[in-house]
């Protein structure tokens, strides 16, 4: 089923909810950056937001991910925009990385962070950072206190580790940043390169796996999901939080 996941994801112009505008709204908090800024990619996938990167900044950028395919697509992509020798591409574990220690100036994770925890990815990458450098991510919240049940049970089984956007602040704090901003994804941003390309591709492959039950039970998940968010999208969706090691 894996294999499945990753056939569905790859051929996905992203991986997670996002575009270029939201990308460079967020680099542009970065108020006191270097001229070539060394920056970090966590969790890049296929790269949308590191070729962005690598267009904004004059900087390096070292674009890490787990699953070489999207690694391999980034690359790709690096070379067609002629931006590859400001790309360094890892495929390697956002647990375990092995940088020294304060060597980036930003890190950045869009959608990624939750695979290791929020809170725990702010933790462990503080270390990493120069001082004062900058953290960017981007992570599912909730916008209201009080929420539906259907979605509030549907996300009690899916993410129970999902907060309510402002609670979030405190711990920006706890882990040893300032918030410098902080702004809600909006919606165009889900769908645009994200669900409706996931829609398509549900359907052609749901026509290729017809008889595969496992198969169905997989893309019943996934469509759950966007199902969710169109009829639920006030009240969760995607935190951009720009923070700042303090
Ligand atoms: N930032 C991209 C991808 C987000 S999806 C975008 O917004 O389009 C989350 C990504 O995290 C996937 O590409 C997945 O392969 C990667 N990932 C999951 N667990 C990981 C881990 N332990 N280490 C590194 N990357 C991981």
């Amino acid at each position: 089923m894996e294999e499945l996941y990753f056939k569905i994801f790859e051929a996905l112009p992203r991986q997670g909810p996002g575009d270029e505008e939201a990308t460079k709204k967020a680099f542009q908090k970065l108020s006191d950056l270097p001229q070539c800024p060394e920056i970090l990619d966590v969790g890049c996938g296929n790269g949308s937001q590191t070729l962005v990167l690598a267009k904004l900044s004059q900087g390096n950028i070292t674009a890490l991910d787990n699953h070489g395919p999207f690694i391999d697509i980034l690359k790709h992509k690096a070379r067609h925009a002629r931006l590859e020798e400001k790309i360094q591409c890892i495929v390697g574990d956002m647990a375990a990385m092995n940088f020294s220690g304060e060597s980036f100036d930003v890190i950045w994770s869009e959608g990624a962070a939750y695979n290791i925890g929020f809170e725990n990815a702010l933790k462990s990458w503080n270390a990493l950072l120069k001082h004062k450098g900058y953290l960017v991510v981007s992570e599912l919240v909730w916008f209201k206190k009080d929420v539906p049940q259907e979605i509030s049970e549907y996300f009690a089984r899916e993410y129970p580790d999902m907060h309510y956007y402002e609670d979030v602040y405190a711990m920006v704090r706890s882990t040893g940043y300032e918030l410098v901003d902080y702004f809600p994804l909006p919606g165009v941003s889900w769908w645009t390169e994200y669900y409706t390309p996931a829609e398509k591709k549900l359907t052609e492959m749901r026509q290729e796996y017809q008889s595969n039950t496992d198969a169905q039970a997989l893309f019943d998940a996934f469509q759950l999901e966007i199902n969710m968010y169109r009829k639920y999208s006030e009240d969760y969706g995607y935190g951009f939080y720009i923070m700042r090691k303090g």
